[in-house]
């Protein structure tokens, strides 16, 4: 698969229906799948912490989950087409699940938004299989890894805020007996519907950003980094090619 590079992350260029094909695939050959969100937030970060950089190029899909990551694709003539949201490729899991019959399970966020989701999940999807789930302020490690294997689930949704959850990710899947990990940040919390999501036209035109702008004003700061990422997408237009070496 040849993937995008902007500004030294990778981003696949396969939209939702193609990704969740691919995971199905991997599922069925017993190979493990890791999937990460990029937005401009998360690519100027890794550009300044060299860590975070190998790992998310490591993951096996860098989902496109930002109109930002788009734009900058766009600017420099690459193969990025739509957004994939980390929410959005969720619940095309989820429903993966619940035909395929795969086991699930939720790790992240507040105790009542996880338990919450846990039963908003159960009510929607009827067949599925959510064999557990877990808040995302236990400390001890060993004990959640233990209590995610003993339920042996197919696929784990960890939601701990980035890059808290990529990090945890990268150190704990090798004790992982999970087919499928995706890092979903708050998405427990918009399932649960603690948080609400954007209307779907400010979805479509590609402003959810501001609609969340508008109505949670704290995140400003974190939005102040989009002009700055463009700019420098940019200005490094003529140094890289859009695409990737092949995997
Ligand atoms: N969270 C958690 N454990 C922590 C810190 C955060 O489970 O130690 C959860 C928090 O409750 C929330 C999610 O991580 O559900 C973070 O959501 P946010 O919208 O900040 O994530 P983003 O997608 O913006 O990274």
């Amino acid at each position: 698969m040849n993937s995008e590079t902007i500004l030294g992350v990778n981003v696949t260029p396969l939209n939702h229906k193609e990704i969740t094909n691919a995971i199905n695939q991997r599922i069925k050959a017993e190979l493990k799948s890791t999937i990460v969100a990029i937005n401009p937030e998360k690519i100027i970060k890794a550009n300044k912490n060299q860590e975070l950089l190998a790992l998310l190029n490591s993951a096996t899909y860098q989902i496109p989950d930002g109109i930002g990551v788009i734009l900058a694709s766009k600017l420099r003539k690459g193969a990025l087409q739509s957004r994939v949201t980390g929410i959005d490729l969720m619940e095309r899991l989820l429903e993966l699940a619940d035909t395929e019959r795969y086991r699930i399970y939720l790790y992240g966020a507040h105790d009542s938004v996880v338990s919450k989701a846990v039963q908003v999940i159960k009510t929607k999807y009827t067949n599925i299989e959510l064999v557990g789930y877990m808040h995302g302020y236990e400390q001890n490690t060993n004990k959640i890894i233990r209590d995610i294997n003993n339920c042996s689930p197919d696929l784990l949704f960890v939601a701990l805020g980035s890059p808290r959850q990529e990090f945890w990710i990268k150190e704990n899947m090798d004790r992982l007996n999970v087919k499928v990990v995706q890092g979903v940040g708050g998405s427990f919390d918009v399932l649960s519907g603690k948080v609400k999501r954007a209307p779907k036209a400010f979805r479509n035109m590609g402003l959810e950003w501001f609609y969340r702008l508008m109505t949670n004003p704290s995140r400003f700061r974190r939005q102040l980094v989009l002009p700055a990422f463009l700019l420098k997408v940019l200005l490094k237009r003529k140094e890289n090619s859009p695409i990737g070496e092949p995997e």
